[in-house]
């Protein structure tokens, strides 16, 4: 019996033409710039989100610590939400190798930053104080389910940092999530900020990868920072031939993904004792169950071949490429079971 794996769309495989994409890849030395097929994805991407330039990294986490890098200077602070991705899975890397403070302020339930906080936490000018150096969003937003920022939201966080001159970037691990939830082109979220980044190895299902997006300068400046982490690749073409198909084939299908993950929380939310927490805007679902530790349902789950994560005090389920609609039927079929039996 198949494994249905509901932990995250990290876990999606590549699908046969990617990886026949990648065995055809043409390749050369990218850190002399030669990678046809590196050169390719980079003005891709450059061009999906809108901006000049763009710059393959190994991940996300990569991305972003290379993107906070090339727009401060060290005894920065980034402010950022106190929910971000940044601040609680990236191994306090801004801290660490970067030298950077990151000033939190709280994200609401919709993953937007509280905006007088931010004016609160944005530093003036006083030799006491650090200097601010940038601000952070996230979109969609991980831990507040998968949640979207329009261009409201959005539009508001580019007027407040102009006020106070300080560049932006934006955490798009899913930003192509976020696009299809609001039906507008990435590039529309994208404006917003200065730089932005996407993973290619989430809901996309390429092996490996993300791409930084920005200006020319800031990219040039980044390319050297990706170096400084140990990320300059050489025939990255072999990753970079999967972004490129990617971009071409998979970016449509995430639909697929969104319209599963509504049935998926539709299903668990008639079933006893289930709460979403919250509905689900995009692939990510949320949920609480009571009477149940949450550890001990994960495991039983496991027992029937269902895996998600208990993630303090909720359960995540993550729908991908991986998992079709019949899988999602089957999963909510074994949860109903377990959940009927009791605990
Ligand atoms: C997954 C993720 C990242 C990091 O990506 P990795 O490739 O796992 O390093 C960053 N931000 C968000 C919002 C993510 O979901």
């Amino acid at each position: 019996m198949k494994i249905i794996d509901l932990r995250s769309d990290t876990v999606t495989l590549p699908p046969p033409e990617m990886r026949k994409a990648i065995a055809e890849a043409e390749l050369g030395d990218d850190v002399f710039g030669d990678d046809p097929t590196v050169n390719r994805l980079e003005a891709m991407a450059a061009e999906v989100m809108g901006k000049e330039a763009a710059l393959l990294t190994i991940s996300g986490t990569q991305s972003n610590l290379t993107a906070m890098l090339s727009h401060c200077q060290r005894g920065n602070e980034v402010v950022l939400g106190d929910k971000s991705h940044i601040v609680h899975y990236e191994v306090g890397g801004a801290f660490a190798l970067g030298g950077l403070g990151l000033r939190t302020v709280p994200n609401d339930e919709q993953g937007r930053l509280e905006l007088t906080e931010v004016r609160r936490a944005i530093r003036g000018r006083d030799v006491h104080y650090p200097a601010t150096g940038l601000i952070c969003i996230e979109n969609t937003h991980n831990l507040c389910g998968g949640s979207v920022l329009d261009e409201d939201d959005l539009a508001a966080v580019r007027a407040l940092a102009d006020e106070h001159d300080l560049p932006v970037h934006l955490d798009g691990a899913r930003l192509f999530n976020a696009a299809l939830a609001m039906r507008v082109p990435a590039s529309q979220l994208a404006q917003y900020a200065d730089s932005v980044a996407f993973s290619l190895c989430k809901g996309l299902a390429c092996p490996v990868g993300s791409v930084l997006c920005g200006s020319e300068e800031f990219i040039g400046e980044a390319r050297r920072y990706r170096k400084m982490l140990g990320g300059g690749m050489r025939q990255a073409g072999i990753i970079a031939a999967a972004g490129v198909y990617a971009l071409e084939n998979m970016v449509g299908r995430l639909a697929d993904d969104h319209e599963n993950a509504s049935a998926l929380a539709e299903e668990l939310a008639s079933l006893p004792g289930i709460e979403l927490a919250p509905p689900p805007q995009s692939n990510l679902v949320y949920f609480t169950v009571e009477g149940w530790s949450l550890g001990e349902l994960v495991r039983r789950l496991e027992e029937r071949r269902v895996l998600c994560l208990d993630e303090g005090g909720r359960i995540r389920m993550v729908t991908h490429y991986g998992v079709g609609g019949g899988d999602v039927e089957q999963a909510v079929a074994i949860v109903r079971s377990l959940v009927a039996a009791g605990a």
